[in-house]
């Protein structure tokens, strides 16, 4: 066999490339409350506008007292109580104590906390059981020590996940700055697509590629316009796309941009817009069409399910975050030892899915040797991607191979 299964062919780096080049994010913005902004974008780096935490205040339930005290002394007077959102509002002086609770601020004039465990109470007094090993400052967390007034706590283009929601209500911000959400059009081409619920006849199939790239764009919260099947007719292509270019950012359609007969798709996206067709180096994949449509961006994914789904993740969903204005955090990769010989011929860089799992001896993967890119059953029960690069051969068992494991967008 020869170097390449398929020459001519766009390597992936190269198509990717020339997306970054092409794209230019949106960057209008708007501000939306804090309850709202789980999964958007920021449109600015925020400052933290207060100390966190806000004051001294005790790590443990506890006596807060001073520490050089203990030098000549290891009994101590209750002298009141603090609580969480209720100080003590005396002064802690020399051989008095002050109960204290996590959270609560520590009471002026003491610095430091010994844990409720350590000490012996009797009556108002309390003595200390290991006074050698009490340290200054112990089980205080100090003003400012988390996040100090002023710092950058999270960066314009982070998509705000839970625990960012809950860094942003700690700092008491309650209206973010965010990138308004794209607007993504989606619709399928083929006469042969029926929507589920709807009755089969002979030659027809059940549309599933509109249906992932839905709930993919739904976890990107993006607002998305469903313009349905297109069946492969001229004029109904055309309709379709000109209300998708007049109202969406970004466009995507799935079948028709090979070339068999019914590919009308190709034929009217170049008369329309500025769209070129690309052959990728991918397996599943391949056909690919990207450009501008007015003043959409574009993307023809290819009919087949598993290739429309690859060729989304891979190389769409980049485009799509950085259009949106995102600075995604890179793919974690990983190797692993394969549990199975994968085929492979050389020229396409080669996407398995396959399933990942630690054992005693280490990452193990394992590929199921039907990568038909007809069947979307190999997704589901898979975990992860066996990556091999364009010009790989075949992998014998126990050979190293990289592993992407899929991420919150497929998994
Ligand atoms: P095409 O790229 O239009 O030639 O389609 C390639 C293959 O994918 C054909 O077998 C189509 O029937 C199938 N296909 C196209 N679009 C879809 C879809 N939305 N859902 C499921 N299969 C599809
Ligand atoms: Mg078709």
């Amino acid at each position: 066999m020869g170097c390449c299964d398929a020459p001519n062919l766009m390597p992936l780096d190269e198509a990717i490339a020339i997306l970054h080049q092409q794209l230019e994010a949106i960057t209008e913005q708007e501000t939306v409350t804090l309850d709202l902004a789980l999964d958007r974008i920021l449109a600015q780096d925020i400052k933290a506008p207060i100390d966190v935490p806000g004051y001294d205040n005790s790590a443990m339930d506890g006596y807060a007292l001073r520490f050089n005290d203990i030098a000549t002394n290891h009994e101590f007077e209750r002298i009141g109580k603090a609580f969480a959102g209720e100080a003590f509002d005396g002064r802690v002086g020399k051989g008095k104590c002050v109960r204290i609770m996590t959270g609560a601020p520590i009471p002026a004039g003491a610095d430091t906390v010994v844990m409720q465990e350590d000490i012996q109470t009797q009556g108002k007094m309390i003595k200390l059981l290991h006074p050698a090993s009490v340290k200054l400052g112990q089980h205080v967390r100090t003003q400012g020590a988390d996040i100090l007034t002023g710092h950058i706590v999270l960066t314009k283009g982070k998509r705000l996940g839970p625990t960012d929601i809950g860094l942003l209500a700690s700092l008491g911000l309650s209206k973010i700055p965010l990138i308004r959400r794209l607007k993504v059009a989606i619709l399928s081409t083929g006469s042969e697509l029926k929507t589920p619920g709807q009755g089969l006849e002979r030659g027809q199939i059940y549309d599933s590629n509109r249906y992932v790239l839905h709930a993919m764009l739904e976890r990107l919260n993006v607002e998305i316009m469903d313009l349905g099947i297109v069946p492969d007719q001229p004029s109904a292509l055309e309709e379709a796309f000109t209300i998708a270019a007049e109202q969406a950012d970004l466009i995507f359609s799935s079948g028709g941009v090979s070339v068999g007969e019914a590919d009308y798709t190709r034929e009217i996206l170049e008369r329309m817009g500025d769209i070129a067709f690309w052959k990728i180096a991918i397996k599943p994949g391949k056909p690919l069409a990207f450009g501008k449509l007015g003043k959409a961006y574009f993307f023809g994914l290819p009919g087949n399910p598993v290739s429309a789904t690859l060729t989304f993740h891979q190389v769409a969903l980049p485009a799509l975050q950085l259009l949106a204005g995102e600075k995604a955090i890179e793919p974690i990769r990983l190797h692993a030892s394969v549990k199975n010989k994968l085929r492979k011929r050389p020229g396409r860089t080669d996407f398995q899915r396959a399933y990942l799992s630690a054992t005693p001896s280490g990452l193990e993967v394992s590929a199921d040797s039907d990568q038909s890119s007809g069947v979307l059953s190999s997704y589901t029960s898979a975990n992860c991607y066996i990556k091999l690069d364009q010009f790989a051969c075949d992998q014998d068992k126990g050979e190293r191979v990289e592993v992407i494991p899929f991420d919150r967008w497929i998994g």
